[in-house]
């Protein structure tokens, strides 16, 4: 029979797991032509998740789980959950039922279909805060501008994948990932579906505004070289201004002779530069930044724990 493999990552989700697991099991055990398998990450929990899990694991033999040695982040596990995957297909899944398993037989009618993978785009933000969703438009605005990657607005990890998109995917093993980039850009034939944004069934968010920004500039500096060459199209634009400027000097000071004052000209010409040169080596350090950590090449994840016998890791 073929097998789905539900991917979870879990951090600190004790409070809604039992309500997650119930909900899931009831949508999956209607589905008679799959053979199911839940791998929950245990995202380095500081909670009871891991118990939880365990006790899953123990009543039921569908039931894997993974538990990293501290929290490595969602992208982690989530490729953490792909590699230990074995199933024809996979899908990620929130913890928190934002994601809602029901419509797991909609993506599985996709995948028949002949298509790759199947996207859940959450419609409609309204829940959240009104600057956020503000500034999470502008940012798919600006990566689409500045990217090859193609993201739509909404476009989440609420995905079900083929296997043959699931090993492309593992292959990009980048140690700083940037899922969102990484799915758009191995391809393949997406058939994107919607659903109504939830709220989370329990516990807290783990994304502040500061966490989420950081997460654009990654993304954004991950799939693009634009901030780069901003950086230098500013340097060549002020170059030719003070070129400019300069030869105006001159003639001014040969035809009218030297006027003393001209210090408020002048600071504002240093500070403008300065901010700029400034501006520049930031831009470079965020990338230099990024290959130095690539360089690194430290694994994604260590496992701590595991019930899965062969458990792949990530020693690179
Ligand atoms: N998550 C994780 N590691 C983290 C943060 C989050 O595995 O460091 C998981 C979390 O348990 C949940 C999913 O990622 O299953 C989405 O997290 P959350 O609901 O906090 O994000 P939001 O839905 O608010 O964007
Ligand atoms: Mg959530």
């Amino acid at each position: 029979m073929r097998k789905i493999d539900i991917i979870v990552p879990c951090f600190n989700e004790g409070q809604v797991l039992n309500l997650f697991f119930d909900e899931t099991v009831k949508v999956i055990s209607e589905i008679k032509e799959y053979d199911f398998e839940i791998l929950f990450i245990d995202d380095g929990s500081s909670d009871n998740t891991i118990d939880i899990l365990k006790q899953f694991a123990s009543e039921n033999d569908f039931v894997r789980y993974i538990s990293f040695s501290r929290n490595f982040g969602k992208e982690s596990a989530m490729y953490a959950g792909l590699k230990n995957s074995k199933g024809n297909y996979a899908v990620l899944l929130d913890a928190d039922l934002q994601h809602p398993p029901a419509l797991i037989p909609e993506m599985i009618k996709a995948m028949e279909e002949g298509f790759d993978c199947c996207c859940a785009n959450r419609a409609g933000r309204e829940k959240d805060s009104k600057i956020l969703n503000f500034f999470k438009r502008r940012f798919y605005r600006l990566i689409n501008k500045i990217s090859e990657v193609n993201m739509p607005d909404g476009a989440g990890d609420f995905r079900m994948m083929n296997r043959k998109m699931i090993n492309a995917v593992i292959a990009m093993s980048e140690v700083q990932r940037f899922s969102k980039g990484i799915f758009s850009w191995v391809g393949f034939k997406t058939r994107w579906i919607s659903f109504e944004n939830v709220e989370r069934a329990a516990g807290e968010t783990k994304w502040s505004f500061w966490k989420l920004f950081k997460y654009a500039l990654d993304g954004i500096t991950a799939f693009s070289t634009a901030p780069l060459k901003i950086a230098s199209v500013l340097g060549i634009f002020i170059s030719i201004s003070a070129f400019i400027y300069l030869i105006f000097i001159i003639v001014k000071t040969l035809a009218f002779g030297i006027d003393a004052p001209g210090y408020a000209s002048i600071i504002a010409i240093l500070l403008f530069i300065g901010g700029i040169i400034t501006f520049s080596c930031g831009i470079l350090g965020e990338y230099i930044a990024k290959i130095y950590m690539e360089v690194k090449n430290r694994p994604v994840y260590i496992i701590r724990d595991s019930n899965i016998e062969d458990e792949r890791d990530d020693y690179r």
